[in-house]
């Protein structure tokens, strides 16, 4: 017994050493060419749009490189996997939103001194060409 890969994106149970596909669905959809092979390579567009719009929203929190930041964008990768499962997206996406929100809570609280510090800078900044 050994697992592998599906083309569809799923891990399987492979029965036979040569077995290729989880299922006789996918089987056959190959041999139709309806499995779009090349897509399980590469995210689609919507996936890296997401992880790119969660990366965004994680950069504007100051938050991208903590470990819940990083989650998250783990999280938004997951939800664009070709082989993540339709059933499997509401609960991604709720555990992506509280993620997204803990991440920028955590900063929001405990603010690193450098952040604290650029900000009073532009603060002061500003001030000073307004006058
Ligand atoms: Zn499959």
């Amino acid at each position: 017994m050994m697992t592998k890969t599906c083309p569809c994106g799923k891990s399987f149970v492979a029965s036979r050493s040569d077995a290729r596909f989880c299922s006789s669905t996918c089987r056959s959809a190959a041999h139709q060419g309806r499995l779009a092979v090349a897509a399980a390579a590469s995210p689609s567009d919507t996936a890296t749009a997401l992880v790119e719009a969660v990366r965004n929203d994680l950069r504007l929190a100051g938050c991208v490189d903590t470990a819940l930041g990083l989650a998250a964008l783990e999280l938004a990768a997951a939800m664009g996997r070709p082989g993540c499962p339709p059933a499997a997206m509401p609960g991604l996406a709720k555990q992506l939103m509280l993620t997204l929100e803990a991440a920028k809570r955590g900063t929001a609280t405990s603010a690193p001194q450098a952040l604290r510090d650029e900000l009073a800078r532009r603060r002061a900044a500003q001030m000073g060409g307004a006058s």
